[in-house]
């Protein structure tokens, strides 16, 4: 999926003003980051086991090749079908294929940030093919028509008032109660018929395991299994980073990804596919498809800046944690990925020059990494974005120029101490009890929040009288 062609600003502005949007990202991003800590502080292994999962990873991402051909043959071996996507064009024309080839006139789907990476709804839709997802939150973002805002609430930017009137006028039977159970209940009601009536279905995989040849597929509420039993056709889509050499592996990851993305000790569902359904089995499809996905994978796996970015488990904590997310949503980063770990993927996925706002858009303090499970060195990544963004010649003329100011200046300690004790004194000038609520140069700034009138002297001036050596 491309960048949105709105800007990065005006997505922003739209965000900001927005109250019941910030109502929605603090109900979820709140309960998910202390659910999180409760469950991290009742885990005392979780930094042994931190440790271990970014070794696991680390040791697929350099032996990718090996456990890519081990997967499949053993996959082949269990009777599925591998299918390799260079990209994300050619993997979503592999799975509309294969519907066509199984006559689908309808599918199910089971939620995959993979889909909505290579475009896959879109593709199902321009092809006539009925879709429908079966997640409770993919189900919300189909019946609005939006795009999923989290890898692991889709939904999150929809409140829970809204998803009520949203039902009511959607579903055949609609809800009576306002409660959450009720409304579960409107949407179980209405996706039955769908399990049960689909063609094809298609899930995507949290890990492939390479001695086994096995897909493992988690959720929360169970529409992985009702999903992918009845239909004749079962697709997998997944990114080549998702192999893990054996089942124990898995296991050590998945410890990581639940506790990270809900908070919880254990998935509620965690489903294994192991080729098509066998003589004396009483469900499953007669067919199984793995579509494996580069998609710009190999060259993050050839670019040391980038490399370790492959570790992702897809949990979401950063964007839990990160105070631009918390503040913004999804929607307002334009790509399939919100938040530190989007900012970093989608200038891969659709060009810096596209997405160059992104890393600018960082606070650079940390928070991302410290909670991310496999200890993605998120803000130094980001971090490599600006550096390519400015060698590339992309940042603007005025930026180049501003920076080209401030190093000269900053450069000349004499020049330096003026132009401070100058800058102070302008901006006391426009203080008011404290604050500047405006001021030439700083409206990036005051166009959404005060800025504190500078106190006292300058660092420098009280370090030269030696106020900070005595204290
Ligand atoms: S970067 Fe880390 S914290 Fe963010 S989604 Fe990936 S694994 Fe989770």
């Amino acid at each position: 999926m491309q960048t949105s062609v709105v800007s990065f600003q005006a997505r922003v502005d739209a965000a900001l003003a927005d109250p019941t949007l910030k109502l929605a990202i603090d109900r979820t991003t709140g309960t998910a980051e202390r659910k999180r800590t409760a469950a991290v502080a009742a885990f005392p292994q979780f930094e042994a086991a931190r440790d271990r999962g970014k070794a696991i990873k680390d040791h697929v991402i350099e032996h990718l090749d090996h456990y890519l051909l081990e997967f499949e043959r053993n996959a082949t071996a269990s009777g599925a079908k591998v299918h390799w996507a260079s990209s994300a064009d050619e993997a979503s024309r592999i799975v509309v294929d294969l519907c066509r080839r199984a006559d689908a006139k309808r599918v199910t789907r089971v939620k995959s940030m993979l889909g909505e990476e290579i475009g896959l709804p879109h593709a199902l839709d321009a092809a006539g093919i009925e879709r429908f997802e079966t997640d409770l939150a993919e189900h919300i973002v189909q019946l609005a028509g939006d795009r999923p805002s989290h890898i692991v609430w889709p939904s999150m930017h929809r409140t829970r008032e809204q998803v009520s009137v949203m039902f009511k006028k959607a579903h055949r039977v609609p809800h009576r109660e306002e409660t959450i159970e009720a409304m579960v209940d409107s949407a179980r009601r209405e996706l039955r018929d769908k399990f049960l009536s689909a063609d094809v279905s298609i899930s995507g995989a949290n890990f492939l395991i390479a001695d086994t040849g096995a897909t493992c597929t988690v959720t929360n509420e169970g529409n992985a299994e009702l999903t992918t039993s009845p239909p004749r056709m079962h697709i997998v889509t997944a990114g080549i980073e998702k192999l893990v050499p054996s089942l124990p592996h898995a296991f050590a990851l998945l410890r990581l990804l639940v506790r990270s993305a809900t908070g919880a000790d254990v998935t509620q569902y965690t489903t294994f596919h192991c080729g098509p359904r066998q003589p004396g089995d009483h469900d499953g499809p007669e067919e199984f498809h793995i579509v494996l996905v580069d998609n710009g994978r190999t060259k993050m796996l050839a670019d040391a800046g980038l490399r370790e970015m492959l570790r992702c488990i897809r949990c979401g904590a950063c964007m839990n944690h990160c105070v631009v997310f918390r503040q913004l949503g999804g929607h307002a980063y334009g790509g399939t990925y919100p938040g530190p770990m989007g900012a970093v993927l989608t200038p891969v996925f659709d060009g810096l020059e596209q997405s160059r706002d992104l890393a600018h858009a960082c606070t650079l303090n940390g928070k991302c990494q410290e909670v991310c499970p496999v200890n993605i060195p998120l803000p130094t990544l980001l971090r490599g974005w600006r550096d390519r963004s400015w060698r590339d010649g992309l940042e603007p003329a005025s930026m180049r120029f501003g920076l080209g100011v401030f190093t000269f200046v900053a450069s000349r300690p004499r020049l330096y101490r003026l132009g401070a004790a100058v800058a102070v004194r302008v901006m006391r000038l426009f203080g008011l009890g404290g604050w500047i609520r405006s001021m030439p140069g700083l409206g990036a700034w005051t166009a959404y929040r005060d800025f504190p009138v500078p106190e006292g002297r300058t660092f420098m001036a009280r370090y030269a009288s030696g106020e900070g050596r005595r204290s």
